[in-house]
């Protein structure tokens, strides 16, 4: 081998280390964000397991590779709660407590009798179901961030099946009790895939974690904090500038939403704002979307629909308005809504369509309110 046993798990050793350190400070400054407490404490039960395991390379000694076992079980179980919380926001502590107790009771006793090969098959097998589970949890989350979740899963197995082999080799050989450190082509490959698994994985946890702060912040971003509907952001960052045909954008205003405001209270009119998207939310598919573009006024996206369905669904909200009496507290609210619609039938630049919308809503203010007015452009196209 090009480096010796020792130098690798010294390498093993301090880079787990100072990926407990990183883990443990970014968990210091964002402390909502537990599974990275739950790594670093993890890495810190590695490590103790390395330096054990380190010891009896120089001299063995049942007892240092008793406990090794035990660390590194009690490290991979941790690793794997934390995986599982970063993964499904549940960290299955459970499952975790179980396995690491089976292992420990398993790992006690083959030691207890004396046979330090069973119990180190034992620990190899324990730690790579733990791997196996952990790449699993990364499996099954795929979906948020598919090549870096699929990479960390395939990193995690081959980890576990390095863990594996180990208890193969000593099977195959039938070596039950153990006088020196275990020493074949299964340990020598184990050590390369931990330490490249190591700095791997823990890249990948760490870029994964960022990469969903910044969607959340994203997110975030993009929405209304008081309906909790998208904003008028996403008309510009995310809608494409020219719309595909059959797109239908339905502007709605509240009626003398001021006054509400004025004999209510500015809370009474927060939570009219509220019902109202509500209401809207209620009237539309699903593929809808649905935007506060700013105080009382809303807009609603409809894709692959015809006239007649936005014009329904225009119709529906303004009716609905009109026949509602929201209460709130002891008092009785009605409010009604003027709603401007453009309809396309051709691709179309969205600008166009918002404006033509917009002549539509001015025109059913002008005209008394509480009504839908459909822009006549679309009708001639
Ligand atoms: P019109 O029928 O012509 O639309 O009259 P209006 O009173 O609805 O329109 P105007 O634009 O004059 O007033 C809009 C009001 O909406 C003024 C503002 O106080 C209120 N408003 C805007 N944003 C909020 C909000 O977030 N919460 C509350 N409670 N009121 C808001
Ligand atoms: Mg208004
Ligand atoms: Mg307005």
């Amino acid at each position: 081998m090009l480096l010796d046993q020792y130098s690798i798990l010294v390498a093993i050793g301090f880079s787990g280390a100072s990926l407990g350190l990183t883990l443990f400070m970014m968990w210091a400054v964002a402390r909502s964000h537990a599974h990275l407490l739950i790594w670093s404490i993890g890495l810190i039960f590695i490590v103790a397991g390395v330096i054990f395991f380190g010891w009896i390379i120089e001299r063995y000694s049942d007892a240092y590779l008793f406990w090794s076992f035990i660390f590194l079980t009690i490290g991979f179980g941790l690793l794997y709660s934390g995986s599982a919380k970063f993964c499904s926001g549940r960290a299955n502590l459970t499952l975790a407590l179980l396995i690491c107790a089976a292992g420990s009771i398993a790992l006690s006793v083959s030691f207890g009798f004396g046979y330090s090969g069973v119990g180190t098959i034992i620990g190899n097998v324990i730690i790579g179901v733990l791997l196996a589970l952990t790449g699993y949890q990364y499996w099954a989350a795929r979906i948020e961030s598919p090549i870096l979740m699929n990479v960390n899963a395939a990193l995690f197995l081959l980890a576990a099946v390095s863990f594996f082999a180990c208890a193969y080799v000593l099977i195959a050989q039938g070596q039950y009790i153990l006088h020196a450190r275990p020493s074949n082509w299964a340990e020598d490959l184990n050590s390369i895939v931990v330490i490249v698994g190591l700095t791997g994985i823990g890249t990948l946890s760490l870029t994964l974690h960022q990469a969903r702060i910044a969607n959340r912040h994203k997110v975030n971003a993009m929405t209304d904090a008081l309906t909790g509907l998208m904003n008028r952001r996403v008309l510009f960052e995310v809608w494409p500038d020219v719309v595909p045909p059959s797109t239908a954008v339905v502007l709605l205003d509240l009626d003398h939403f001021k006054t509400i405001n004025d004999r209510f209270g500015h809370d009474a009119g927060d939570q009219v704002l509220r019902r109202f998207s509500q209401l809207i939310l209620d009237n539309v598919r699903s593929t809808d979307i649905v935007v506060r573009l700013g105080g009382e006024e809303f807009c609603i996206v409809l894709s692959n629909a015809s006239l007649e369905l936005a014009t329904a669904v225009a119709n529906r909200i303004r009716l609905q308005m009109e026949t509602t009496v929201m209460r709130i507290g002891s008092r009785s609210v009605h409010v009604t809504v003027s709603v401007g619609l453009a309809y396309s039938e051709e691709s179309e630049v969205v600008q166009t369509l918002m404006s033509r919308a917009d002549a539509a809503l001015y025109e059913a203010k002008s005209s008394g309110r509480n009504r839908v007015k459909i822009d006549h452009l679309s009708f001639v196209a």
